[in-house]
């Protein structure tokens, strides 16, 4: 099988009946570029920028960011590049950034959050991102966004960045998208209001599944009611794509929802543009999608988001599928 799949390291990702969708991977630093290119990876869906600043005693100079976000852009040759500015408490601490401890570190101070207050750490971000723009195709995109405050007001910072260097003679490009990832239930119910001011969303499957579902991603006890293909979570994903798509917007995935071989049925038929997955399930994913025709998906698309439980999809897919 895996000698099959590797001779589709330069093929389209297209289905049997002729829609392209983009298969792009999700990169932790620029030495990921690496099996990106083995892997056939059409994009970079997600650049996760919080390990530059991880493991380490001090915040990355805006220097340092520079030249790992230009790497990327140079490594991946105008092909789209999606980077997620600074996502860091919950799960994820800096020894060097004191934060009060908290009940509930994922409900509480974190990514996109924290960054509005720390303004001083996240125009460095932005300034290293928006230099480096000129080097490729850059996409930025705010990660657990709630409210459509908290991107308009991350978006003024990137633009007040991108003014001063402008007015410092420094290059930036003019083609950057500017996105959100869709991580919390609220963002996606109103995903039609968003849709008229975002670029682009992309869905974050292993938040929107333990905020929609209140179970902790981290926690074995709950761990039965982290139910990717619950109908609930399958509403929330269609709600966004069809937002995106009636704005002439565009819908990535980049949670392991993305590569999921029973979900990449159900998402082709629901129109999702983008699917972000680590580079090693890119080949598989491409060749699945090549077997299958989107208006059947389409139609088993409607149909799950009738069901009941996360078990009924499951079955409903495999009936219809070779899985
Ligand atoms: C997600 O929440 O689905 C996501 C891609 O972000 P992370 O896994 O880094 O929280
Ligand atoms: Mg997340």
């Amino acid at each position: 099988q895996k000698a099959e799949w590797a001779k589709l390291v330069n093929e389209k990702t297209v289905s049997k009946d002729g829609h392209h969708v983009e298969l792009a991977a999700n990169i932790g630093t620029p030495n990921d570029l690496q099996g990106v290119q083995a892997n056939g990876g059409e994009a970079v869906g997600l650049y996760r920028t919080e390990f530059l600043y991880m493991g380490r005693d001090q915040f990355p100079t805006e220097e340092e960011q520079f030249e790992a976000y230009r790497a990327v852009l140079e490594g991946m040759e105008n092909k789209s590049v999606v980077v997620r500015t600074l996502d860091i408490g919950g799960d994820k601490n800096l020894p060097y950034l004191k934060l009060p401890e908290e009940m509930n570190p994922f409900l509480g101070f974190r990514a996109i959050r924290l960054c509005l207050e720390e303004q001083d750490m996240f125009r460095t971000q932005l300034r290293a991102l928006l230099r480096a723009s000129v080097y490729g195709n850059l996409k930025i995109m705010f990660p657990m966004i709630a409210t459509l405050n908290e991107f308009r007001k991350a978006k003024a910072i990137l633009l007040e960045e991108k003014d001063k260097l402008q007015s410092e003679n420094i290059p930036v490009s003019d083609q950057i998208e500017i996105g959100i990832m869709v991580e919390i239930p609220s963002t996606a119910v109103l995903a039609d209001q968003f849709a008229k001011e975002v670029d682009f969303f992309s869905i974050g499957t292993n938040d929107l599944i333990q905020y929609t579902m209140a179970a902790d991603r981290m926690n074995e006890r709950v761990s039965y009611l982290y139910q990717p293909y619950n109908p609930a979570i399958l509403r929330l994903v269609k709600m966004v794509i069809d937002a995106s798509h009636k704005e002439g917007k565009w819908t990535g995935m980049c949670g392991e929802m993305a590569g999921d071989e029973i979900a990449i049925p159900i998402l082709l038929g629901l129109g999702l543009d983008e699917f972000s997955m680590s580079a090693s399930s890119i080949l598989k994913a491409r060749s699945q999608i090549r077997s299958l025709n989107k208006s059947d998906m389409e139609k088993l698309a409607e149909k799950v988001l009738q069901l009941q439980t996360n078990e009924e999809v499951i079955e409903a897919v495999k009936n219809v599928t070779s899985l």
